[in-house]
């Protein structure tokens, strides 16, 4: 008897020291993929947060000068509880984030500053799943993840945002060896999400006000039903362990 299996993911290297994590809004890397960087921070790697806005349009019953704030304090809380300490906001508006050269721009600094081996960031498709039949993505998603891609090579070239260097004494970043992008629909590789799983549950849980309003469910079991379900939902394709996947891209 033939015993059918999925074609199975790849592990993601980890054979580097420093990741940024590059989306548009709090909570993106919480539903993502914070059980991955977890275990990347308990193997004593480096992660930084870039978000590009605070998250201030995000609560229809709240306003925006209250709510940035507000989910600014939920994501540093977070960050925390996977291990990372360093979280930054570029200040782009929340709704209405504009892909171009001024995106790609900051996140390229960013990339200079923190001289990352790998950038993580959120799917920059049109949308969630099957390019047919899928959930519309949002604008700020598509913006914010196509410019972390195309600024891991701008980062490396001097000639591009060549500002960066005169005026902010930032040097050309060569050494992003690959992008990893959560939330696709076509990932090729994934990280074992048991040891932070837990953890992953309780970062999601940080974003309390964003969940309240999201849902009548206990928070804590919306979060973990979500996360723990998508875990084991890689599961099949990486040898039957939990997982959050991930498309890699090598530069
Ligand atoms: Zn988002």
């Amino acid at each position: 008897m033939t015993e059918l299996t999925e074609p199975q993911l790849e592990p993601v290297p980890d054979d580097w020291q420093r990741a940024l994590a590059v989306v548009a809004h709090p909570d993106d890397l919480e539903y993502g993929c914070a059980a991955a960087v977890a275990g990347w921070t308990d193997a004593g790697k480096d992660v930084t947060y870039l978000l590009a806005t605070r998250g201030e349009a995000g609560i229809d019953t709240i306003d925006p000068g209250e709510c940035g704030p507000l989910r600014e304090r939920e994501q540093r809380a977070s960050a925390a509880v996977v291990g990372v300490g360093a979280v930054e906001f570029l200040d782009h508006r929340d709704g209405v984030v504009e892909y171009g050269t001024a995106l790609r721009r900051d996140i390229a600094a960013a990339i200079r500053r923190h001289r990352p081996d790998l950038v993580v960031t959120l799917n920059h498709r049109d949308t969630w799943g099957p390019a047919v039949g899928g959930a519309w993505n949002s604008p700020d998603h598509r913006a914010v993840g196509r410019a972390a891609l195309d600024a891991a090579g701008d980062a490396g070239n001097r000639w591009i945002f060549p500002e960066l260097l005169t005026e902010q004494g930032l040097q050309p970043w060569n050494g992003v060896r690959w992008v990893a992008i959560a939330g696709s629909s076509t990932p090729t590789h994934a990280v074992d999400a048991t040891a932070g799983l837990e953890r992953s549950v309780q970062s999601l849980l940080q974003h309390r006000s964003y969940i309240e309003v999201l849902t009548d469910k206990d928070p804590e079991a919306y979060c973990r039903e979500f996360l723990v379900g998508n875990a084991e939902a890689v599961a099949p394709r990486f040898g039957g362990v939990p997982a959050v996947a991930f498309e890699l891209l090598a530069r």
